[in-house]
């Protein structure tokens, strides 16, 4: 059985004073949520307060991204031992925003899922199609491809630390979702990859599905078989709708 994983994914979005307001007023909301893991990744600049304001919560912290050295000359990088010193727990990897805006590839994302896993910090590694590749019939080649590459130095007696976030890059911010079937399809097809890739250590692995999640469509998604999970942007900002999003199955 794995364990749902619900994680904010807040962008360039929020101070210091904000994400700690946010932490207050969320932290109680969640309280009798036992059954899930719930994550929020906030700018770097706010995980140190924001790891304190939700200190003493079930509630982990995630940077947003990492750099693969341990140190040097890398001008605005962080690296995954500063990240652990703050008590970040996950990193979001290969985000598409990363991929298409920073150029990222999925061998840098490879080395990256090392690195933390390196430090003890579980890699959310972000993976999706474009649109023109979805309508050109090439998501499930694209998937595999990502996959292949991104998790290629993972070791099998590591992988169930590993999540893995399906994204549909059409589908982010834009308010349109793929629906449940359509998400499910995808999400089956990256559960046999991993089980070709891992053996049974592919099916401890949490794959969310990421993409204008909301309160109101996030139950349906969940009841999918392989979605374990969501990873939220623009509702994540709301601490009353990110804690929606949490208690999926609240009755
Ligand atoms: C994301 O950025 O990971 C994301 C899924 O964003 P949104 O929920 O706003 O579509």
């Amino acid at each position: 059985m794995r364990r749902p994983i619900l994680a904010a994914n807040w962008k360039m979005h929020k101070t210091v004073a904000e994400s700690v307001a946010f932490a207050k007023d969320f932290a109680p909301r969640v309280a009798g949520a036992r059954d899930v893991d719930v994550v929020i990744a906030p700018p770097f600049t706010a995980l140190a307060a924001l790891g304190g304001a939700l200190a003493g919560s079930a509630v982990a912290l995630a940077a947003q991204n990492v750099y693969f050295e341990e140190q040097g000359a890398f001008t605005g990088e962080i690296a995954p031992g500063m990240l652990r010193e703050l008590g970040c727990g996950y990193a979001i990897i290969g985000h598409s925003e990363r991929r298409t805006v920073f150029g990222e590839s999925s061998e840098l994302v490879a080395r990256k899922a090392e690195a933390l896993l390196g430090h003890g910090i579980r890699p959310i590694v972000c993976v999706g199609e474009s649109l023109a590749e979805r309508e050109a019939g090439r998501t499930l080649d694209v998937i595999r491809r990502q996959l292949a590459e991104s998790l290629a130095r993972i070791p099998a007696g590591r992988a169930a630390e590993v999540v893995v976030a399906y994204e549909p890059i059409w589908a982010i911010g834009t308010g349109r979702t793929a629906t449940p079937a359509m998400a499910q399809e995808v999400h089956a097809q990256v559960r046999a990859e991993l089980r070709a890739r891992f053996a049974e250590a592919g099916d401890a692995i949490r794959i969310q599905y990421g993409g204008s999640v909301k309160p109101d469509n996030v139950r349906e998604l969940m009841a999918q078989p392989d979605i374990d999970g969501a990873l939220v942007g623009g509702a994540s900002l709301d601490p009353d709708g990110f804690a929606r999003i949490v208690r999926f199955d609240a009755r």
